[in-house]
């Protein structure tokens, strides 16, 4: 039986480490600080927007809550970043997605100065990534790659199958592992036999955002498991990409959901901020 990688307790544990740095950094008079931007009502954005807040909060973060009607126009929004740019209070920047209809996304993001990017969405950050030069690394696939640190696997020269090539999971996950020497497989809605190509991994990533697609006869006795999707099914109830018990049959270490991925995300995107302060 696979060992669980329990991402709540190392988020934790990043998260003490975090607020003893946050304590250091006040001593200082440097109070991290993180704008948050939210256009509209959409639901789940509010859950993600006072989750972040609260975490804000915890590890001593400084939060600016910005929310703005559905209604608002591409250039107040882009006003607002303008001034949360030149604001030396905010030293983290992020925009909740998905935005209204009349809001360009991609100039959004790419107004947000590449300094306070924490997000690690805007492409100055995403061509820093690619060519290996320190960044703001995006939160859920550095988040992975923490998870993978803290069980104490190496990557290197090993077999690295990811599945889903999103901007912000899939591609920016495959060149973290490729940086750190494996040989990576990036896979998506058009692959064929994707069975046979993750049954070749030593690491299966699973962001896809399917329920429970990646079968459990799929995984490679022994592989790593790291499941990033999150799905709702019926009312209640979470799974991820992968079929978990089926998996975990076979697998060494595997991510559960919730539980997994998800408490990361939000912790490195605190880290993140917390080293903008620092660098400062
Ligand atoms: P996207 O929808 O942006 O991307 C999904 C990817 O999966 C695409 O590349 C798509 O291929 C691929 N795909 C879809 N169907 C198949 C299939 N049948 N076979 C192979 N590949 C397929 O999703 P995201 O990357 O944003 O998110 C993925 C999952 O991760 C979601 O469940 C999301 O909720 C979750 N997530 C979790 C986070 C966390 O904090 N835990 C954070 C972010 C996301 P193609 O490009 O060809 O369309």
């Amino acid at each position: 039986m696979a060992t669980i990688i329990d991402g709540k307790a190392i988020a934790a544990k990043i998260r003490n480490e975090l607020t003893a740095a946050v304590v250091g950094l006040k001593a200082r008079g440097v109070i991290p600080g993180l704008a948050v931007v939210l256009v509209g009502e959409d639901p789940a954005s509010k859950v993600y927007v006072s989750m972040k807040e609260k975490a804000c909060t915890d590890v001593g973060i400084f939060s600016a809550e910005h929310k703005l009607s559905v209604e608002t126009s591409e250039a107040e929004l882009l006003a607002l970043i303008a001034k949360l740019n030149a604001d030396p209070k905010i030293h983290g920047i992020l925009v909740q997605l998905p935005l209204p209809k009349q809001i360009n996304t991609e100039k959004v993001l790419e107004a947000i100065s590449p300094d306070k990017d924490v997000d690690g969405f805007h492409p100055y950050n995403v061509g820093r990534l690619m060519v290996g030069k320190p960044t703001f690394q995006p939160c859920t696939p550095y988040g992975v790659m923490v998870m993978l640190k803290e069980i104490g696997f190496d990557l290197a020269g090993k077999s690295v199958v990811v599945v889903g090539r999103s901007n912000i999971v899939g591609k920016p996950v495959a060149m973290m592992c490729l940086q750190q020497h494996a040989t990576v497989t990036i896979c998506h809605s058009r692959t064929k036999n994707l069975a046979d190509v993750v049954r070749s991994a030593d690491v299966v990533i699973a962001a896809v955002g399917v329920p429970e697609m990646i079968k459990g006869d799929w995984i490679k006795e022994g592989a790593v498991v790291i499941d990033v999707g999150v799905n709702r099914v019926g009312e209640k109830k979470l799974v991820g990409d992968v079929e978990f018990a089926a998996a975990a049959a076979r697998a060494s270490a595997i991510t559960p959901v919730p539980g997994g991925v998800g408490p990361m995300t939000i912790t490195m995107l605190l880290y993140n901020t917390v080293e903008s302060a620092k660098r400062r």
